[in-house]
């Protein structure tokens, strides 16, 4: 896999131009892997043009990437893999990719997901699965998964993705490359279709740990169109700090963990140890709770989210109706996946009077606890390791008639998502079969430049 800085090489060696036709060709000749919805050809070559000219300069000059197709960018439509927004042209750009193009990169295309971002292996798009990288049996995980891939096949150095609850971390495991979720906040999501508004966070797949810095430092920092933004924090480090204190999730190691995906985070945690840092198993009561809080709040934010699209003011509209009710209720119906509706139904349940104090209150209340215990770690440890997913990639259709079973599977990336810590995918080998393991670093709150710096340490140790 090529890193960004592999790119500006070509670029300075060649054109610009070259370099994104190159791109380009490549995404072509990984069709058969429905990673991609769309691609912005013709934008992307006119801008590389202007980088040739001078006209456009910066840090990623010229540098191809590619965003989930969640994210509104000029040169397609935005369909958030959804019939809903098929052929939604965005008015503007997302803050992240305005960011990126302010620093010269050039965007080719448009990634793949499950629609609205539900799911865990973009099996739910509207436009077909899209196919593991390293399997094409098997599902890319999701629901960022054409972003993760992507960037896996090497069609471009890195790729723009959302993380609710581990639609980053676990794409990237399944596909062995790295993802960032960063600490909530970190990046603006205007621009960005909503799914759940109180965990949805931007973050980045690279091949390596310094380029998820650059590209995290570069779309970083307060904006005034997002009040949860934070002022911008994130700096890269050059070393980890020395001898830090570990943990290992005791809860995400049991015996029905897959045991090579145990193996490989056990390994991880010798190669931290053998850098000189201290790994001890931990227990945190709350975890085993995760999933059920995860999925009434998140449903929850899902039902408010989802009430815009009514056929009305924008997105897909019915045309077979009488009246206005058959309007909003069967664009909605035709508009949206199973499991969109699926979790607008959770979500209106659990929000509903006589429901809300049972459910959503209590859930709300257990989250407080789950970050309380969170911080309490994290005044005795740096760093959190555990597993990405219990299992690696599972085959195309395998949990599909199952969604309890496929909800079940998000155990390990949820809690970081319900706290707001940043957390971070890196690749942990492989199985006998060939498949990729990744591990995942959870840190305290605004640490995503020292979990970075300690996966950079790591790299091409073992
Ligand atoms: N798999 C999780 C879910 O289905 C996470 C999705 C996400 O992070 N967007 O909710």
């Amino acid at each position: 896999m090529s890193t960004i800085s592999d790119l500006k090489q070509s670029i300075s060696s060649s054109t610009a131009v070259q370099v994104v036709k190159d791109a380009i060709a490549k995404a072509d000749s990984v069709a058969e892997y429905n990673a991609l919805l769309s691609l912005t050809a013709e934008r992307a070559l006119d801008r590389a043009a202007k980088v040739d000219a001078g006209d456009i300069t910066g840090p990623l000059a010229g540098v191809p990437f590619i965003v989930k197709d969640n994210f509104l960018a000029f040169g397609a439509p935005t369909t958030a893999a959804s019939k809903m927004l098929e052929s939604f042209n965005a008015p503007l750009q997302a803050t992240a990719v305005e960011r990126l193009e302010a620093a010269g990169a050039i965007c080719i295309g448009k990634a793949n997901l499950d629609a609205f971002a539900h799911g865990g292996s973009t099996e739910n798009s509207a436009f077909g699965p899209t196919k593991n990288a390293a399997d094409q049996t098997r599902v890319a995980g999701g629901s960022s998964g054409g972003s993760a891939v992507v960037t896996a096949l090497d069609v471009v150095p890195f790729a723009l993705g959302t993380d609710t609850g581990g639609s980053i971390r676990q794409p990237a495991s399944f596909n062995g490359v790295v993802g960032v979720k960063p600490t909530y906040g970190t990046v603006s999501r205007y621009g960005v279709v909503a799914m759940a508004s109180s965990t949805d966070t931007i973050g980045v797949f690279t091949t390596d740990a310094a380029d998820a810095e650059l590209v995290m430092s570069v779309m970083s920092g307060k904006d005034e169109r997002d009040m949860t933004t934070l002022d911008d924090f994130f700096t890269p480090q050059l070393q980890p700090t020395s001898g830090q204190k570990i943990g290992l999730i005791k809860e995400f190691m049991t015996d029905d963990v897959d045991a090579e995906v145990r193996q490989s985070v056990n390994q991880y945690a010798d190669r931290l140890r053998t850098a000189g840092h201290t790994v001890e198993e931990v227990s945190l009561s709350m975890l085993q709770y995760a999933i059920a809080m995860y999925y009434i709040i998140v449903p929850a934010e899902i039902s408010s989210n989802l009430a815009r699209y009514d056929g009305i003011r924008y997105g897909y509209r019915s045309s077979d109706v009488q009246t206005l009710a058959e309007l909003y209720g069967k664009s909605r119906d035709e508009g949206f996946v199973a499991e969109n509706k699926r979790r607008i139904m959770i979500g209106s349940y659990v929000l509903s009077s006589g429901f809300f104090d049972a459910y959503y209150q209590q859930a709300q209340k257990a989250r407080t606890l789950l970050i309380d215990e969170f911080n309490k770690m994290f005044e005795q440890y740096d760093v959190l390791i555990g597993p990405v997913s219990p299992t690696p990639a599972f085959k195309l259709g395998e949990n599909t008639s199952d969604p309890v079973k496929m909800y079940l599977a998000d155990v390990m990336t949820v809690s970081p998502s319900l706290a707001g810590l940043p957390a971070i995918s890196v690749p942990a080998g492989k199985t006998a079969a060939g498949l990729p393991v990744g591990v995942q670093l959870i840190g305290a709150r605004k640490s995503d430049g020292q979990l970075l710096a300690l996966a950079k340490s790591l790299e091409g140790a073992n």
